[in-house]
């Protein structure tokens, strides 16, 4: 009889990148895997093997799944492997158009460097025009304004185009 329960099985590329692999059994992983039809969904490697250490794994199975893989320029079969990331191009082109959008937000705010916490509070107590700004803060200072309950977000310095010291 055949068993219809899905086989869950943590993969590894050769250059150790984990993902999850679904089969329908043991044998259907083996068959996939011998062809070289799996591949790595971040780098589309297809020398593809079980990660040794994954709790999952029925152990009696390693010695033979764990023989060198095999290489080929096939492509999974669409029902065969659900993979957790995006290709590696989508990924890139991902980070690329978020990247952007962050860009265009800190462009559109005020930057008044050093005085970044200063001004932070005043606009909180409503001393100053509410808008948005950007500016240099201390760690002191940002932990101070967190206190205060005065939301602050981190922006990685290749992004701020204008920082000010
Ligand atoms: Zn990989």
């Amino acid at each position: 009889m055949v068993d219809m329960s899905l086989k869950v099985f943590d993969l590894q590329c050769e250059q150790g990148h984990v993902f999850e692999g679904w089969f329908s059994s043991a044998d259907n992983y083996e068959a996939q895997q011998s062809r070289g039809l799996l591949s790595c969904p971040v780098c589309e490697s297809t020398h593809i093997s079980k990660k040794l250490s994954a709790p999952r794994l029925n152990v009696s199975h390693l010695k033979e799944a764990d023989a060198a893989p095999s290489a080929a320029t096939v492509t999974p079969a669409a029902s065969a492997t659900a993979v957790a990331s995006p290709a590696a191009s989508q990924m890139t082109q991902l980070q690329a158009e978020v990247l952007k959008h962050i860009r265009q937000i800190v462009r559109s705010t005020e930057n008044v460097g050093a005085r970044f916490a200063e001004e932070a509070r005043r606009i909180h107590d409503g001393e100053a025009t509410e808008r948005p700004i950007r500016g240099t803060a201390t760690p002191q200072e940002r932990e101070e304004l967190a206190e205060e309950g005065i939301a602050v977000m981190p922006i990685p310095a290749f992004l701020d185009d204008d920082r000010l010291q």
